[in-house]
């Protein structure tokens, strides 16, 4: 298999996924690795309660845009570290190896298609 391959497009989402990230959250300095959502109202002090009210909405948009990127985050850092360690592409349920078009279609697919949904 041509890992080559799919480590570029992997490095790609990676720099792509952070910068989306990087749009909605700002990196946790306290732990590493973990983002946080940065606040709709960063640097307004005096906001009615119509503004607040969206401001809160937005919020939880973020908050939820951001958890489903570090979920994408996390599966292309781990399948990059896989691509390191020469177990790139092997199914984390059965140990088979994955479909090459499995990988085409996502990269960071840690399952083959039988296991999918599990
Ligand atoms: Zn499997």
């Amino acid at each position: 298999m041509d890992t080559e391959k799919f480590k570029e497009r992997l490095l790609r989402e990676k720099t792509q996924l952070e910068e989306e990230m990087s749009g909605v959250g700002r990196q946790n300095p306290d732990v590493p690795g973990d983002w946080e959502p940065t606040p709709a109202n960063d640097g307004q002090l005096d906001i009615d309660d119509n503004v607040k009210a969206d401001n809160h909405e937005e919020s939880m948009e973020r908050s939820a845009i951001l958890t489903e990127l570090e979920v994408r985050h996390k599966n292309v850092s781990d399948a990059l570290e896989k691509i390191e360690k020469g177990t790139y592409g092997v199914c984390e349920t059965s140990g088979e190896q994955i479909e090459e078009d499995r990988l085409e279609a996502n990269p960071a697919a840690r399952t083959c298609k039988a296991h999918m949904n599990d």
